[in-house]
């Protein structure tokens, strides 16, 4: 039988992936983007290595009453094509749904907001580092024209910005503070790197920050 979704793995329990809430986590199998910190590289392929959608349907149908919500995150949740009808069966089932995305799907993310209850939003950069910290071209509009959606939907959601000091120094987070204050979203959660099993390379600012403009490579 096919699955709605592919899946990497499954967090049955959560005190810190939607505010105020229990959860359980459903980690979402691939992700368009390529970020040198990624905590969950080995999701970034389309491979499902992790439970079927309907073992997970109904582990949750075992948990009514004991958990609050459910949180779709990956890789990149949406840009699988069964999650509007999963979160559907996830909230008819009693479940606040939540989303942690980086936007790399502003199409589909501006669908599913009327069945999300809140939002992680993932904003990686200021605008001119984007594409360096994605390695892919033109991702700096896909997530900032999903930040708009997001925080014009009047749904409740947080940005969060994974800080690591050589992709992503002092200036570079000032500058990133600057341009949401201009559009008018507060400044953003800050998360620290962690570097347990992620593989590295050069970032553009080891060796010391620069921003007065992209890195010469
Ligand atoms: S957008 Fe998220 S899941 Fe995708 S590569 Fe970047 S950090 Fe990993």
């Amino acid at each position: 039988m096919s699955e709605l979704l592919t899946l990497g793995g499954l967090a049955p329990f959560s005190t810190v992936d939607y505010p105020g809430a229990l959860a359980a986590v459903v980690f979402c199998q691939g992700c368009p983007w390529r970020c040198p910190y990624c905590h969950n590289a080995h999701l970034q392929t389309g491979r499902g290595e992790g439970p079927a959608w309907s073992s997970v349907l109904a582990w949750l149908k075992t948990r009514q009453g004991l958990l609050n919500a459910v949180v779709f995150s990956g890789g990149e949740p949406t840009i699988q094509s069964g999650l509007p009808i999963a979160m559907t069966q996830v909230r008819a089932m009693g479940y606040q749904v939540g989303l942690h995305t980086a936007g790399c799907a502003p199409k589909a993310l501006k669908e599913l907001l009327p069945l999300i209850d809140w939002v992680g939003l993932d904003i990686k950069a200021p605008r001119a580092l984007y594409d360096q910290i994605t390695g892919q071209p033109g991702s700096a509009a896909l997530a900032w024209e999903s930040l708009e959606a997001v925080h014009t939907s009047g749904g409740p959601y947080q940005v969060r910005t994974t800080v690591h000091p050589e992709w992503l120094p002092p200036q570079a987070i000032q500058q990133l503070q600057l341009e949401l204050l201009l559009i008018g979203v507060a400044s953003p959660t800050l998360q620290a790197f962690r570097s347990l099993g992620v593989g590295l390379g050069s970032g553009p600012f080891r060796g010391g920050p620069n921003l007065d403009g992209p890195p010469k490579n």
